[in-house]
């Protein structure tokens, strides 16, 4: 919260100015240049402080810069994956691990998810039926994993299915193969 003229608070001694520059970052061998990177220089010890508004634009910024390197989903695709189980972004939190808040922080950008999360939601979304055995994981259900595990015993082709009746279905033993769902697959035609 400074402005041009203000004592530096750094020597004590030089008035500050306001200056715009082109700040690069790097981030695993890639850079990414700000343009109107907003900072307040001091002509006596030449420290420079960063507007604070600047550092809150620059964030998200960053966050995606860094997301993309990674080759992690972007929040869009996230909250996709999450839709299509028509799980809450709570409910998809205590699913698949994570404070409660994680979904909602991932879903705006505030974070970005960890590779091990991101590699999860890809395997989700590359074959849904996955979510059978993270289900499974966290209900309890010990004895439904030896189905789960053998998913191709049954070829009975349901038409129609959601996947949350096809998922009751299968726990039921009413409908059959697991494949089904893979047919649904969201895979992403190009990286
Ligand atoms: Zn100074």
């Amino acid at each position: 919260m400074y402005k041009n003229g203000d004592m530096c608070p750094i020597c004590g001694s030089g008035a500050l100015t306001k200056k715009s520059i082109e700040e690069t970052f790097d981030y695993k061998g890639k850079s990414i240049t700000i343009k109107d990177y907003l900072i307040f220089e001091c002509p006596v010890c030449e420290e420079s402080i960063v507007e604070q508004e600047t550092l809150k634009n620059t964030e998200p910024i960053l966050i995606d810069f860094r997301r993309k390197v990674d080759n992690l989903l972007t929040p869009n695709k996230i909250k996709e994956i999450r839709l299509l189980f028509g799980y809450t972004q709570e409910n998809f939190a205590e699913l698949l691990g994570g404070g409660k808040k994680a979904f909602a922080r991932y879903e705006n950008g505030a974070i970005a998810q960890s590779r091990a999360m991101d590699n999860q939601l890809k395997m989700l979304r590359n074959n849904p039926s996955n979510i059978l055995v993270l289900r499974v994981n966290s209900s309890g259900y010990t004895e439904y994993i030896h189905r789960v595990s053998t998913p191709y015993e049954k070829t009975e082709y349901v038409e129609n299915t959601t996947t949350e009746n096809f998922l009751e279905g299968l726990l039921e033993g009413t409908v059959g193969s697991i494949k089904q769902l893979s047919g649904s697959c969201l895979c992403e035609t190009t990286a």
